[in-house]
């Protein structure tokens, strides 16, 4: 049986340190205490990983979470840890894997983190059996989907595993939520479409600007100006961040420091912790920088060439204002980023080609509608929203309806 009302919320309280759930946490919870599978989407920063690491605490039985990358799972392992939550990690890095399989059969673990190629490999299959698992969590659940943006094959492997322990639930977890994403991968980890759970996407505190690049520096230096507080700079090459990390430093005055992974892996750590720590630093970074960062008053995030996908804008514009205050999104486009992402379409397998195309029309989309931003957003989330939003440039400075998708369909066409 569930655990009792009050003993779930104690656990929130004792080992969280939170006063309640946010959002659709509880929900969620509840379903997986239940044993019933799950796929919770969730914005970035909304609490996913509570959602199992309650259970993991609550239930019988070890937590298996499958995490594409290491450092996040040693972020993830830190936290948990830090609140006395029985957690390690099985992956190839670790040398006390004996231990830790030891302390698993034992079931001395509330927490095991492992990554998806793991998952077909016979001998964890046997350690599954050999233990008891009272849960799988399936963190970044996108990466199941040719769909999503950040396609892992690895990922694949996991249904067989899953499959061969049938009461054990499921809960699949991320942040992407464009109805094919979100449909394969109910269909990918074999999850009932009645578990599907969305969380509300809009971010009211972020006020969304996107503007056609004209003077890229000039127009980075501006925003950086108008934002003493610490943003992010997202630009698409290493060589671009080296540059323009090192103009805007001279050309404003701020700290800026650029991350990219060419560089250093000391470097990276080095300037990660300094942006973290830091109230007013610039971080030029390409995106490589931000998933699985903790900072919560990121104030401003700037574009200086269009993301990849709304998908991807959603996600990096929401590293900006989690603690809630006030902060700005603003891309700066061009025509030539767009010709750019379409000449690497026919570069990619065929049968991929559709469903980038979309992605990319969706953008496009997005960057030449005259009307809300937000509206425009939430509705390719799912969301009913209104139609002005009053915090977004298209809302707070509108523009001719025709001189604005003039201007796009000329420069989108190039
Ligand atoms: P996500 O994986 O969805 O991006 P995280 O699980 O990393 O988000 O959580 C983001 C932040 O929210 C963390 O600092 C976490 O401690 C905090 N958090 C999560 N749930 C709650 C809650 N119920 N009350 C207060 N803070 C919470
Ligand atoms: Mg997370």
């Amino acid at each position: 049986p569930p655990p009792a009302p009050d003993a779930v919320a104690k656990a929130l309280h004792d080992v969280f340190g939170f006063s309640g759930f946010r959002g659709v946490q509880q929900q969620v919870v509840d379903r997986v205490l239940h044993g019933r599978s799950t796929l919770a989407i969730m914005p970035t920063g909304a609490g996913k990983s509570l959602t199992y690491q309650l259970p993991a605490v609550l239930l019988q039985g070890t937590c298996v979470v499958v995490s594409p990358l290491i450092a996040l799972m040693h972020d993830q392992l830190r936290s948990a840890r830090a609140n006395g939550i029985r957690a390690a990690t099985l992956t190839s890095a670790d040398t006390d894997r004996g231990q830790t399989m030891d302390a698993f059969r034992a079931g001395e673990l509330d927490l095991l983190y492992i990554a998806p190629e793991r998952a077909s490999q016979p001998h964890f299959r046997e350690l599954l059996s050999s233990a008891r698992v009272g849960l799988f969590a399936i963190d970044e659940a996108h990466c199941v989907s040719e769909w999503g943006h950040d396609f892992r094959p690895d990922y694949r492997l996991l249904r067989p595993l899953l499959d061969a322990f049938p009461n054990v639930p499921r809960l699949a977890l991320t942040a992407t939520a464009d109805h094919h994403t979100r449909s394969d991968i109910l269909a990918q980890l074999g999850i009932p479409e009645e578990g599907l759970i969305v969380a509300g996407f809009d971010r009211p505190n972020i006020r969304y600007a996107i503007r056609p690049r004209e003077n890229a520096m000039r127009q980075l230096k501006a925003i950086v100006e108008e934002n003493p507080g610490p943003g992010i700079v997202y630009a698409p090459t290493r060589a671009r961040v080296e540059q323009l990390a090192e103009s805007l430093a001279s050309a404003t005055g701020r700290r800026v420091l650029p991350y990219h992974a060419g560089l250093d892996p000391d470097v990276r750590a080095r300037n990660q912790a300094a942006f973290v720590a830091s109230e007013d630093m610039v971080m030029v970074a390409t995106v490589a920088f931000g998933m699985g960062i903790d900072k919560p008053d990121v104030r401003f995030v700037a574009h200086a060439g269009i993301p990849k996908s709304i998908e991807a804008y959603y996600q990096e514009t929401g590293r900006a204002g989690r603690d809630g205050d006030p902060s700005v999104a603003v891309m700066l486009w061009g025509a030539e980023d767009f010709a750019r992402a379409r000449q690497r379409l026919s570069e990619i397998e065929p049968h991929r080609q559709q469903s980038e195309r979309q992605r990319l029309d969706a953008l496009a989309g997005l960057v030449e509608t005259a009307d809300c931003r937000r509206a425009v957003l939430l509705r390719h989330f799912g969301e009913d929203p209104p139609h002005n939003c009053g915090n977004c440039d298209n809302c707070l400075e509108p523009v001719g309806v025709v001189d604005v998708t003039d201007l796009a369909r000329k420069l989108l066409s190039a």
